[in-house]
């Protein structure tokens, strides 16, 4: 798709953020150009828009500003999927582990309800752990996760292999 071309060249990459020898994927610099901006979620909604899909949750935080604009334009709701302690409501948590230690995501109980069709959003997949915690909570409370969608792919750290088979889709890879 030649749209795929800016999105890429729109997201900025900043070495040795937020620790030594990390290549940071900025995304920001990509929400600056509103054509490249609006070419992602409509990359997204096109797939999405005919697949029935009733809840997109979006992980905390740059899945915030992504998961809305499709949730809108799809017709479905949207749910935060937030670190802990950020919910006012009851919640369900979801702990996972990170390179080093391990972080937690909650869900409003009530925000899903059984046999949802779920859509997981979230700016990158590194290890593919935040998006496993994402589907574990969706499906405890009886949602199918229909795929997971991000923007940007690692692909040496190979998350997609620990997603259980869950599609994967992504707009764009860093190698
Ligand atoms: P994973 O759990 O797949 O290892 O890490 C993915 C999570 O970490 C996502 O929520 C993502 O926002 C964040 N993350 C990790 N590395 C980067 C990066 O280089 N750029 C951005 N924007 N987010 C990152």
């Amino acid at each position: 798709d030649p749209r795929l071309h800016a999105i890429k060249t729109n997201i900025r990459v900043v070495p040795n953020f937020p620790k030594p020898g990390i290549m940071f994927q900025d995304i920001t610099t990509l929400l600056l150009d509103p054509k490249a901006f609006k070419d992602t979620i409509d990359l997204f909604v096109e797939r999405y828009k005919a697949k029935n899909i009733s809840v997109v949750a979006g992980i905390e935080a740059r899945g915030f500003i992504f998961g809305p604009p499709i949730a809108l334009a799809i017709g479905a709701k949207f749910v935060p999927l937030r670190k802990p302690k950020k919910l006012p409501g009851k919640v369900i948590s979801q702990e996972y582990t990170l390179e080093y230690g391990s972080d937690c995501l909650e869900m409003h109980v009530g925000a899903v309800e059984p046999g949802e069709r779920a859509l997981v959003v979230d700016d990158l997949i590194a290890t593919g752990g935040t998006l496993c915690a994402a589907m574990d909570l969706l499906e405890r409370v009886g949602a199918e996760v229909v795929e997971c969608a991000c923007v940007i792919e690692l692909p040496e750290l190979k998350g997609r292999e620990r997603l259980n088979g869950k599609p994967l889709y992504v707009l764009v890879e860093y190698l």
